[in-house]
């Protein structure tokens, strides 16, 4: 019965879509029919974009940018709170008291980057816990640093934590985070190797040396999850263009460590980052982009999906065009 809610995504088929415990195990063998019927209608395109297979050369509007020798400035960044154009994250202006962050200089960032560009897992997970390189640090809970296969095939980035996943420490909880699962399910990917027991696993992954515990399962069929940010931002405001300069050199860590095949960037600020676009999701969406050399495809986040339903039909294609990139990307290997 989930899948209907991806194959046939009109608002009525959403709202009778059931909760993810309640999706069957015939999930798998419709999404293959599903993806199958899209791949075929996706298969030459994808054929035709991933050609070229540029080494780190992005595609048009998409500026991957090469190892952070220098960091990119947030210069020519939008308002520090735009309007509400945002599509995952109903935005809060923060209020004058909010204590402002002075900006790093480029020398600073760049310092700062390199750093970060040597550390391991589980220095990189120590050194997220302890960060208070923006103020974020002040009104977070914990940090979330992200969960899933360390070697996963599929990375998903989403924004930044909201309320539940400042409380829980982990990325797309409540019911964004249902959806992100049926969504991977759809795909026949999932976040923990034990989706019975996933929260317990996820809770408990904080990884033993180099290597996290969650380093189970097939890597094929896994994901790894991770914000841009790696704290909520008060009220679930905005990013501000200096705390994501700050807090992206993890990100980029975390996608050299996972050496992903293929990202799915969800929401604005995950293209922001990693893409360097301030490109609406409707204009980035249905192409193929690269983020160093490994393709990545842009979708709407689950929040905005749960609250415009008939974009799930978007979304939907994204996946179809995803899995069909995946295809073709282990057709050439
Ligand atoms: Fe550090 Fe990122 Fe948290 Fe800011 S948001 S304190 S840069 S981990």
């Amino acid at each position: 019965m989930g899948i209907r809610l991806w194959t046939n995504p009109s608002a009525e088929a959403a709202r009778a879509a059931p909760a993810p415990a309640a999706v069957g195990p015939d999930i798998a063998a419709t999404t293959d029919t599903a993806a199958a019927r899209e791949r075929a209608s996706t298969e030459a395109a994808v054929a035709v974009a991933l050609a070229p297979a540029p080494a780190p050369v992005p595609s048009a509007g998409a500026a991957a940018p090469a190892r952070p020798a220098a960091p990119v400035r947030p210069a020519s960044a939008p308002p520090s709170r735009p309007a509400p154009s945002n599509p995952a994250r109903a935005a809060t202006p923060a209020p004058a008291s909010e204590p402002a962050q002075p900006a790093l200089s480029d020398a600073e960032l760049a310092e700062r980057a390199a750093t970060i560009a040597t550390l391991a897992w589980a220095p990189l997970r120590e050194a997220v816990a302890a960060c208070t390189a923006c103020g974020l640090c002040e009104s977070r809970k914990q940090t979330v640093f992200g969960v899933g296969h360390p070697q996963a095939e599929w990375m998903i980035v989403g924004e930044a934590p909201g309320e539940q996943e400042d409380i829980a420490g982990e990325p797309f909880v409540g019911q964004a985070g249902k959806l992100l699962d049926q969504m991977l399910r759809a795909l026949g990917l999932s976040r923990t190797d034990e989706p019975s027991t996933g929260r317990e696993v996820r809770a408990d992954a904080r990884g033993v040396g180099d290597r996290p515990v969650d380093a189970e399962g097939d890597p094929a069929r896994r994901v790894f999850i991770a914000n841009t940010l790696k704290c909520r931002p008060p009220r679930n405001r905005n990013p501000e263009p200096d705390e994501l300069a700050r807090c992206e050199p993890f990100l980029r860590r975390q996608v050299e460590l996972v050496r992903p095949r293929v990202i799915l960037l969800m929401g604005r600020y995950a293209v922001k980052t990693l893409l360097k676009s301030d490109e609406a999701i409707g204009r980035l969406r249905g192409r193929l982009h690269r983020y160093e050399g490994i393709p990545v495809i842009v979708t709407y986040h689950p929040a905005y999906l749960l609250r415009n339903l008939p974009d799930k039909a978007k979304a939907w294609e994204d996946l179809c065009f995803a899995a069909a990139t995946m295809a073709a990307l282990r057709d050439k290997a």
